[in-house]
């Protein structure tokens, strides 16, 4: 048994493939955890990485809180399970299962014990004796299942072991593989590309698209709240209907107007409507509307449509119907047999408890819980001021955490609502709200809550039994770990896992109009006309200030820069890792005369992975000189 906690794992392959970014979560013990998402999304080189089969580029990876990174995958205590059984042709069922703890050099009568609770377990006692190729696609499969259980690992790897079944018995053995795992009691990672099979499988689904984490939840939850377009659709089927948007707004109503037919409006429900108010949100530009099939219904009044296609399924219709502005058809789902016929006439009816809203260009969802809360905050000193009446201490540990850049400019705290706490610990802070409204969920309720001289809401998730007063204050909890200082308009961070100070000593001497600051045990920096008098100093370099010069197929933005650059500049950097966050890159290296690593960061589509040693130019203003002595 044994948890597992990936923190910032990245995966750069040789030849500069982003398999996977910043993988940043926890599997809890005995879960079962589904990596689903379209081919070539990162998902089994994130199970080949916990695996030990492929090299972790950065990050950590814990299984049952040890670091594993560098030992060896037989020595990690898992067990996978591949898409090809890979059963040995020679060998009988009972060889093959007992093959692993054979070459273990386990006694024969262990052996023996553990091949036949293993064949029980999975049903496959009869069949001991036969070998592969007089075994069913389904039974080898078990087989493969089994030669995994024997091992008694702590955590089970599973990479599309059903992908080689048919249908039919793919549904079989997800139900199979379901309650193998409630018998075994143990960690499960199951990778798939089929959102079926990972919406009745996972108690944990992560959506993953293009080597980044979409979502992490419970399935139900990633099918209320997506958090963005990817996620949306990709669960669900049919898929969600997707339509453009302006919104309108009458008084304290908020309406969607889809396709730019005026008539053809959406209302949303209170909640919404008070939530896209208080967000702020532009109401002319053009937004994506999102309703899933099964919450629109034909209807005497509502939107015309004309219906293009019926498909009849028995215990339950889908039709197709045209609206106008639309060059789609819009799809519906209905639990009973419907009367409707191609060509008629019809009333759509789109029920506002369950719609959505995407901005166009981020694509993340804006209504309902957002993947992150964004709450304008300014960092001062040791402390984060959020509105009028809030005042966050930090500790040492957090602010050594943050870049210099995240200090007295208006920024954003961010935090996921799935964090936010109710108790007090000593490793969370007190944020005080006052609830506005709830909105219920499967699983909890959303809350709401206004922040004093603030205009978001702070939106966190109660267990349902939990009371939530209305209008009355109340304090809530932000664990330190979980808080992010962010940009106001992309999503850098300003706090990262590590982060240095960037510290050297350097001695200044002066000639002429030449000031040179020499670096102690590294380069010089030679700057005209610079008001500094001679002796030893503290050297900070900024983290926000060096300009990072490449270009990054020939790297010749550096010798042209050098050409026409003062002598004296630059400094030479060799990178070992970087963090990248949208248009901010944060890189970490090493510069001759600093003792630890120094952290930069780089506006700059910049990746080290490709050049990882280059020269930083430092302007005057990137250098923070404090006289010793
Ligand atoms: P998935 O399992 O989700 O289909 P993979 O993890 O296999 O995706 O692949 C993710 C990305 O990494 C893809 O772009 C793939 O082409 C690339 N990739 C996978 N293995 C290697 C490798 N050994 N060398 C280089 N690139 C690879
Ligand atoms: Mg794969």
């Amino acid at each position: 048994m044994a948890g597992l906690k990936l923190k910032h794992i990245y995966k750069v392959y040789q030849g500069g493939v982003r398999a996977v970014n910043d993988f940043d979560l926890e599997f809890k013990d005995k879960s079962f955890v589904v990596l689903v998402g379209p081919s070539g999304c990162g998902k089994s080189t994130t199970l080949r990485m916990i695996a030990g089969l492929e090299s972790i580029t950065s990050g950590q990876l814990y299984i049952d809180n040890v670091l594993v990174n560098d030992v060896e995958s037989k020595n990690r205590d898992i067990a996978m399970v591949f898409q090809s059984y890979a059963l040995y042709p020679h060998m009988s069922v009972y060889q093959n299962m007992g093959f692993s703890l054979k070459i273990q050099h386990e006694k024969s009568d262990v052996i023996k014990e553990k091949v036949l609770k293993a064949a029980e377990i999975l049903e496959i006692s009869d069949l001991l004796d036969r070998k592969p190729k007089e075994l069913s696609g389904g039974q080898r499969q078990r087989v493969a299942l089994g030669r995994a259980i024997v091992r008694e690992p702590n955590v089970f790897l599973l990479d599309e072991p059903l992908s080689n079944l048919d249908a039919k018995l793919r549904v079989q053995m997800r139900t199979e593989i379901t309650k193998l795992h409630d018998k075994l009691q143990t960690t499960f990672v199951y990778v798939t590309h089929d959102q079926t099979e990972a919406m009745t499988m996972g108690d944990m689904i992560v959506v993953m698209n293009k080597g980044f984490i979409q979502q992490a939840d419970a399935p139900v939850t990633l099918f209320e709240d997506p958090a963005n377009l990817f996620v949306a659709t990709f669960l669900g089927s049919p898929q969600m209907n997707i339509l453009e948007c302006q919104l309108v707004q009458e008084k304290n109503k908020i309406g969607a107007v889809l396709c730019g037919v005026k008539d053809n409006i959406v209302w949303f429900k209170d909640e919404t409507a008070k939530q896209i108010i208080n967000s702020k949100i532009a109401l002319d530009k053009t937004y994506l509307f999102g309703v899933r099939p099964d919450h629109i219904s034909l209807d005497e009044k509502g939107i015309k449509a004309t219906v293009e296609a019926v498909e009849q399924l028995g215990d339950e219709t889908i039709t197709y119907v045209k609206i106008e502005g639309f060059p789609k058809n819009v799809v519906i789902k209905t639990p009973l047999m419907n009367k409707v016929k191609v060509k008629d006439e019809v009333f759509i009816n789109i029920s506002n408890e369950r719609v959505y809203l995407f901005d166009k260009e981020s694509e993340h969802s804006l209504i309902g819980m957002p993947s992150y809360n964004k709450i304008p905050c300014m960092v001062s000193g040791k402390q984060i001021k959020v509105g009028s009446k809030n005042v966050i201490d930090l500790d040492d540990e957090y602010i050594s955490h943050l870049l210099n850049s995240a200090f007295d400019v208006d920024r954003m705290l961010a935090i996921k609502p799935e964090y936010i706490e109710f108790e007090k610990t000593e490793a969370n802070v007190e944020l005080k709200v006052k609830p506005v409204f709830t909105d219920e969920r499967t699983n909890y309720n959303i809350v709401y809550a206004s922040i004093e001289g603030v205009d978001p809401y702070l939106v966190f998730r109660a267990a349902k039994d939990r009371d939530i007063a209305l209008n009355k204050e109340m304090s809530v909890y932000l664990p330190l770990d979980h808080i992010l200082i962010n940009d106001e308009n992309d999503d850098s961070h300003y706090s990262r896992e590590v982060v240095y100070p960037n510290v050297a000593e350097a001695h200044v001497s002066k000639k002429d109009k030449l000031t040179t600051i020499a670096i102690k045990g590294g380069e010089k920096l030679v700057y005209e006309n610079l008001d500094v008098e001679e002796g030893d100093y503290q050297f900070v370099l900024k983290q926000d200030k060096a300009e990072v010069i490449f270009n990054r197929k020939t790297a010749k933005g550096i010798e042209d820069a050098l050409k026409h650059a003062k002598k004296g500049e630059f400094l030479s950097v060799s990178c070992y890792d970087e963090e990248p966050q949208h248009k901010m890159n944060t890189i970490f290296a090493k510069i001759k005369g600093f003792d630890e690593y120094v952290t930069l960061t780089t506006k700059n589509n910049f990746s080290v992975y490709k050049m990882p040693k280059f020269k930083i130019k430092v302007p005057v203003d990137a250098l923070e000189l404090t006289k010793i002595g």
